[in-house]
């Protein structure tokens, strides 16, 4: 495991590219609040400036071992740079950055100028693209509106249509909205919603203690309410959208990251560069008074070291320490941290709860009292939740629920090994500390659960069968191991050794030739872990490259995706081949360069797929090659998320990777789901196999050949060599398939809702 930042680490940087905005909305931060500063900056970040600034940010990296920094590109609004002037800033930050470290780069956009021809540019530096948009028709015309006064919400929409199309749905991050209170908040949800955007942003407006905002009454927590009819709305649908301001709270409630500075304990580890080189601090301080970001320290002449140690942002790192008298003592500060900080101002000071506390305070104590239903199961599921899985293009917020109900799955399964340990069995103290770690860094558990053979394991052991018999109850340790060494929290725990490994899944084997079968005490520190076993002691470095006696787990990666190269995991072995052994390096980097190209192939022909997969391929499995040459590929029923293949070429893998997560979906589906009738058996003749298959074979095989179909139909399209003939087959097998399983009676009401929409998918697609 690459050891994490260090606590002193910046690792998001706002750059304001370009000063001025196309609209005039009047609740805006930047012109419309204390800060005046706009008014004596450059309209455009110079390329000198700009060079300067993501030269800091590389410093920094680099000094930090920072596994990567996020850039967020903003103003004013950065498209009045024009696409050219966009893309050399882009090109410059992926120039820059790029060698050092992995580079995220985001913008944030009012989407009135945004085209095709800026999409072009976005996607080519794979930038996620954030839209501001505060409701329907008549909430976002309240303040986003031009000089003139006229709406901005059409040219808005028009935005968001463009970055519905596959070519572009990649690209959007969400939406964000300023909550204004006299706004229907169901109408303003439902607004939103309706763009299917994939994460949902809200924002207070900006308001200090000096200058509070509008209420209908003194005391009254307006905000609170209108909040939390959005909260109970977006419950009852079964969290369609991830809702940040929600979600933080969910994740806070549990001793998680806030993942927001508007919430919680987390040290803030932002700085904004402005227009003419000026560091600053976090945007939002332009509401308290004229000067409050300011750091008075230029990308010129100080480092991002100086500035995360600049008085009011070391404050703002400093958690529980640097918050109001009022605010330490609150019952509710793990969640809220005092609100955002701008939102303390007042007389002068930040000693302040926030202006908006009571609010807080009330829809916190809402959110606690009302946690979201677990991942509804059958008629249960959201009324959606069938299409979106069924469309061919993909959808990650399905996904997003999948693996959600995976990881539910996982801990029932490991609850129920250990409820059937004897006391004082090997395994016994791996669980305590499993469910220690689980309250205190969830994170990293939920990160273990996630890994594919974690649940082939558990179910092999619980039925008596295979390697995970073998290895045995006392696995929970080396689960609870590996979730301590991801979260950096000390234990001591006795792990197995089989046959000469003692395996921390994700993390990477221990080779002990000369335990055998047994255990070894494994110690973990803070980037540390260290393993007994008699006389030998291993000391690893997790981060470290592979030695003598540590193999630690390789990562296939691309410049938005990675996952791991699992050839060490015992359990991964469940595939219908045989996995291949511990590969070389030499088979390593072959593996890590086609899969890097293979992304390459799925992101250019179907990105949506590469949305799914992005969310929910955790593990590629290195297969054993058969003595035909022949490309194979499989999943497993009780690992969701792996996808194992023989060594193929870049087109061939996309097409395999595409095709076997339809799979791993499918089985994911059917966890959650009832589709096929199971009342009889019956048999259905396919064009793809010989023997005639069972209903839910035949079902697998419509999912997994409508996507492999939507591949060809791609490559068709683009007059790729004998393309046409291998896209024809796909559907036509695939449109026969659905024909047999509706003329069968075999499916259940989901079932045939799945297939109904798999057919009318394909129903546009060329003869
Ligand atoms: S609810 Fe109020 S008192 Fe409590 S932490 Fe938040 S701002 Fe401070």
């Amino acid at each position: 495991m690459a050891p994490g930042p260090a606590r002193a680490a910046l690792t998001e940087f706002v750059l304001k590219v370009h000063a001025r905005c196309d609209l005039a909305c009047d609740h805006c931060y930047v012109y419309e609040h204390a800060d005046q500063s706009w008014r004596r900056r450059p309209v455009r970040m110079t390329p000198d400036v700009l060079r300067a600034a993501a030269g800091r940010i590389a410093e920094h990296a680099a000094a930090h071992g920072l596994p990567d920094v996020t850039v967020v590109l903003h103003g004013g609004e950065p498209l009045l740079l024009g696409p050219d002037g966009l893309g050399q800033v882009l090109a410059e930050l992926r120039r820059v950055i790029g060698p050092v470290t992995r580079l995220r780069i985001g913008m944030q956009t009012n989407g009135v100028l945004l085209s095709e021809r800026f999409c072009d540019v976005l996607a080519e530096h794979d930038v996620a693209v954030g839209v501001s948009l505060d409701g329907d028709r008549a909430a976002n015309d309240r303040h986003r509106i031009y000089r003139s006064g006229a709406s901005s919400y059409d040219q808005v929409l028009r935005a968001l249509a463009l970055l519905r199309r596959p070519a572009y749905r990649r690209l959007w991050s969400g939406l964000l909205c300023t909550v204004d209170v006299r706004n229907d908040p169901i109408a303003v949800y439902e607004a939103l919603l309706a763009q299917e955007p994939s994460r949902i942003d809200f924002l207070l407006p900006h308001a200090t203690w000096d200058d509070p905002p509008w209420r209908p009454a003194a005391g009254d927590t307006t905000y609170a309410r209108w909040l939390r009819a959005v909260h109970d709305r977006w419950r009852a649908d079964g969290r369609p959208v991830p809702v940040r301001l929600f979600d933080s709270l969910l994740s806070t409630a549990r001793g998680g990251p806030s993942g927001t500075e508007w919430l919680g304990l987390d040290p803030v580890d932002l700085a904004v560069i402005e227009t003419d080189g000026e560091w600053e601090q976090a945007d939002s301080l332009k509401t308290a008074y004229d000067g409050a970001p300011a750091t008075g320290m230029t990308v010129f002449s100080h480092a991002a070291d100086d500035v995360a140690a600049s008085p009011l942002l070391a404050r703002r790192r400093s958690g529980r320490a640097g918050l109001s008298d009022e605010c330490r003592r609150c019952p509710v500060v793990d969640q809220c941290g005092g609100g955002l900080f701008a939102h303390r101002y007042g007389a002068g000071h930040f000693d302040h709860p926030s202006v908006y506390c009571a609010d807080l305070k009330e829809l916190i104590v809402h959110v606690n009292e009302n946690p979201p239903e677990p991942v509804r199961l059958d008629a249960g599921l959201p009324d959606d939740f069938i299409d979106r899985l069924a469309a061919p293009t993909g959808d990650r917020v399905a996904i997003g629920r999948l693996v959600e109900a995976q990881i539910a799955i996982v801990r029932a399964l490991l609850a129920e090994v250990a409820d059937r340990l004897p006391a004082g069995a090997a395994g016994a103290d791996g669980w305590e500390a499993l469910t220690a770690l689980d309250r205190s860094a969830p994170e990293s558990v939920a990160r273990i659960a996630a890994h594919p053979y974690v649940r082939a394991w558990a179910v092999d052991c619980l039925a008596g069968t295979g390697t995970g018999a073998r290895q045995g109850p006392g696995y929970l340790s080396a689960l609870a191991a590996a979730a301590a060494l991801d979260a950096g929290v000390p234990v001591r725990l006795d792990v197995p050794v089989r046959s000469g490994r003692l395996h921390l899944p994700t993390m990477g084997t221990v080779l002990l030739p000369e335990v055998g079968d047994g255990t070894a005490r494994v110690e973990i520190g803070p980037g540390s872990l260290r393993v007994r076993a008699g006389d030998v002691t291993v000391a690893v470095s997790p981060g470290a490259a592979g030695g003598p006696r540590w193999w630690p787990t390789r990562r296939l990666v691309a410049p938005d995706v990675s996952v791991l190269l699992e050839d060490g995991d015992p359990h991964r072995d469940c595939h219908r081949l045989p996995a291949d052994d511990r590969l070389d390096d030499a088979g390593a980097v072959r593996w890590a360069e086609t899969f890097a190209a293979a992304w390459q192939v799925i992101r250019d022909e179907v990105p949506g797929h590469a949305e799914e997969l992005r969310t929910g391929l955790r593990a590629v499995v290195p297969l054993r090659r058969s003595g035909d040459g022949v490309s194979e590929a499989s999943t497993a029923r009780q690992a969701f998320g792996g996808v194992a293949a023989t060594e193929t070429d870049a087109g061939s893998l996309a097409v395999l990777l595409v095709h076997e997560f339809q799979h791993s979906k499918m089985n994911a589906l059917l966890d959650v789901c009832d589709l096929v009738d199971g009342t009889g058996p019956i048999d259905i003749t396919v064009g793809w196999r010989p023997d005639p298959r069972p209903a839910e074979a035949v079902l697998h095989g419509i999912y997994a050949h409508a996507a492999v179909a939507d591949i060809w139909r791609v490559r068709a399209d683009r007059q790729v060599d004998g393309a046409q003939a291998v896209y024809r087959q796909y559907r036509d097998w695939t449109a026969e398939a659905i024909g047999a399983l509706q003329r069968a009676d075999a499916l259940t009401p989901a079932g045939s809702r799945l297939v109904r929409q798999v057919a009318r998918s394909m129903s546009g697609w060329p003869s």
